[in-house]
């Protein structure tokens, strides 16, 4: 969902894709907002996507690539949680991928994919450009709270990590590579996508959140690769935790106080930024500050 104006069209080039290990290879989104980091990882016999894109000509273009790697291998799809830049390009794959996922978001994607759909074609021409045409999937397999997926010498586990950024979030973990792909979980050098938009949705939780990254930091990945921004090290786990407690500590510091909510929010926004005047992504800051004026402990 974009903070800023668009400067480039939210398409996915398959340009600098990075191997990050043996047959394991990550299409980096650029920086570019609302394109997603991909990952394509391959066993023997089977090769598994994470992720498509925003819309149908951004997943042909994955799926066009993840063909060619695979080399006559069998194709899988999982993607990390239903918002479109993640998910909107899942039907492109039917009849040629098995599209697996985790039976929270293929709740999501049924019950918040049409709302978020028309939200999204409100955003924007270069957005609407992407999602002409688009029709949700319906995944093909449904696990409850994990998966493990053989690709043929290579397991790779698919976990549920219960509500946080969305309520259908999910890992991917790639353990003989110590490479896990967090999704929206981790924003490497911006700060968190709070999809907070009340009254139609407000089933990010910050509190979740933050446990659920400090479960995945207990795990100690060698790589992180996250839903949007830079490939990292375990570190960067550390550095999204650190910035949600400290968004929740600045905010429950003022929630009860007298303070209008303009005020708070624009206290809380200059110390965030203060904090992190690199990262992009500010106006995000505030709907983070929604949610945790909403959680309690
Ligand atoms: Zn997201």
């Amino acid at each position: 969902m974009p903070s800023a104006p668009l400067i480039h069209e939210p398409t996915v080039e398959i340009t600098q894709v990075r191997e990050l290990s043996r047959d394991l290879v990550v299409i980096p989104n650029r920086g570019v907002e609302l394109v997603p980091n991909i990952g394509v990882i391959g066993g023997s016999h089977s090769v598994l996507v994470v992720e498509t894109g925003l819309g149908p000509r951004n997943a042909e273009k994955v799926l066009a690539f993840a063909t060619e790697y695979a080399r006559g291998r069998r194709l899988y799809l999982t993607t990390t949680h239903f918002h479109p830049e993640h998910a909107f390009g899942a039907r492109t794959f039917a009849g040629e991928a098995t599209y697996l996922v985790n039976r929270a978001q293929a709740e999501d994607l049924a019950g918040k994919g049409p709302g978020y759909l028309e939200m999204f074609l409100g955003l924007g021409a270069s957005i609407a450009r992407q999602l002409a045409g688009v029709e949700l999937a319906t995944p093909d397999v449904v696990y409850d709270d994990e998966h493990e997926l053989d690709l043929g010498g290579r397991v790779v586990r698919l976990r549920a990590t219960g509500r946080a950024h969305s309520r259908g979030d999910q890992v991917v973990t790639v353990p003989d590579a110590g490479v896990l792909f967090t999704g929206d979980l981790v924003e490497a050098g911006q700060f968190a996508i709070f999809p907070w938009f009340p009254p139609h949705d407000t089933d990010v939780s910050g509190l979740r959140w933050i446990e659920v990254l400090r479960r995945l930091a207990a795990t100690d990945p060698d790589v992180v690769v996250p839903g949007h921004g830079e490939i990292s090290g375990a570190e960067v786990l550390t550095e999204v935790r650190d910035y949600l407690e400290l968004l929740r500590d600045e905010t429950w510091a003022r929630r009860d106080s007298a303070m209008t909510e303009e005020t708070m929010v624009a206290e809380v926004r200059a110390l965030m930024i203060e904090r992190h005047p690199e990262w992009v992504g500010q106006d995000w800051i505030e709907k983070g500050v929604g949610c945790f004026c909403a959680e309690h402990p």
